[in-house]
């Protein structure tokens, strides 16, 4: 018999634990499915310095165990598992972990949160993995004293070259405009970098190498007369050029903006189907911020007792 609980919660980042914390201290006996990557996206980042209550900073991994010492502490049940399917046309809802295991759900949050984006170039399918990655903070160390390059002009991108800057010999910034968007304090940061150069206007066309990245084609001011062709030597090249929320196997079953993103009834974190609510980046392609991503995770776990407390269930 298919195990029936008053609210399962998808994803494991900090919308999805503080969801667990706050549905656990309400008596909701939640269970959390981690998904694909435990802990969430913070696991594959370095120094977080602007959570609240963390004066020195904080190193992402720990953070997200803190995160989930504290779930566990008021007795979430955390499943170490894949959710591969949903069926939210009736309540309870059923949701399919890894392939078998069936769980039915009064009420659903959903704090999948979002995947890195590529650029869509063959080169980085071929190329995964051998120079290719989408991750500072796991692969970085393999390019010690090497020359790394990084897409991406936002706050992403600059601390993946501030960290890559500790580790590499040289850190190539491409970035597409001719200004970064990222914010003041980490566009100074790298501006006074000296492992750190920035070339503007620049888009990769692509990857060349015998086995493994040696070196990227690129273009600076493309389709001006200025337009310039030419290579940059490389030994890995990473992509930080945003995120796509991870929504797929609730299209057709939520409603979804232009870009992927499930839409939520503000304030709230009611999606279009009552019962089921989304936190965290899921949900937001504005702020996309860990304190953001926890506080919806609390708003959408207070959400969803309540709606079991007005059905009675
Ligand atoms: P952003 O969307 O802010 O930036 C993406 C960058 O990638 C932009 O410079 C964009 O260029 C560029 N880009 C997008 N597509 C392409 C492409 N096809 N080719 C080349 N370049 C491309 O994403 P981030 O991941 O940097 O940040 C997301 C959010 O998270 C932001 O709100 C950010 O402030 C926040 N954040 C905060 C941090 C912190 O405070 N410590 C750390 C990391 C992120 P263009 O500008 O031309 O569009």
């Amino acid at each position: 018999m298919a195990q029936t609980v008053k609210c399962l919660i998808i994803g494991s980042g900090p919308a999805g634990y503080t969801a667990a914390i706050y549905a656990a201290r309400a008596n909701l006996s939640p269970v959390l499915v981690q998904g694909p990557v435990p802990g969430g996206q913070l696991t594959t980042t370095t120094e977080v310095e602007n959570f609240p209550g963390y004066p020195q900073g904080i190193q992402g991994p720990e953070m997200m165990n803190d995160l989930r010492a504290q779930a566990l502490r008021f007795n979430t049940e955390i499943r170490e598992a894949l959710v591969t399917s949903v069926d939210l046309s009736k309540r309870p809802f059923t949701v399919t972990l890894n392939g078998s295991d069936i769980i039915m759900a009064e009420t659903l949050i959903v704090c999948t949160g979002a995947t890195a984006k590529y650029l869509g170039l063959p080169d980085e399918q071929k190329y995964n993995g051998m120079g290719v990655s989408a991750c500072a903070t796991c692969d970085g160390f393999f390019y010690r004293n090497r020359t790394v390059a990084v897409v991406g002009g936002g706050d992403t991108a600059c601390e993946e070259a501030l960290y890559l800057a500790g580790l590499a010999k040289k850190v190539y910034l491409i970035v597409r405009k001719d200004y970064l968007r990222a914010s003041k304090v980490m566009q100074k940061r790298v501006g006074e970098n000296p492992k750190i150069e920035i070339l503007f206007n620049t888009n990769t066309e692509g990857l060349f190498g015998e086995e493994v990245v040696e070196g990227a084609h690129v273009v600076s001011h493309l389709g001006t007369p200025r337009e310039d062709h030419f290579d940059i030597a490389i030994d890995g090249f990473f992509l930080a050029i945003g995120h796509k929320p991870n929504t797929a196997m609730f299209d057709g079953q939520l409603e979804l903006d232009a870009d992927g993103y499930i839409k939520v009834k503000a304030p709230s974190t009611c999606t279009s189907v009552e019962g089921v609510f989304a936190a965290g980046d899921v949900a937001d392609p504005r702020y996309r911020q860990a304190i953001v991503a926890a506080g919806s995770g609390a708003r959408a776990a207070l959400d969803a007792e309540r709606f079991l407390v007005e059905h009675t269930l």
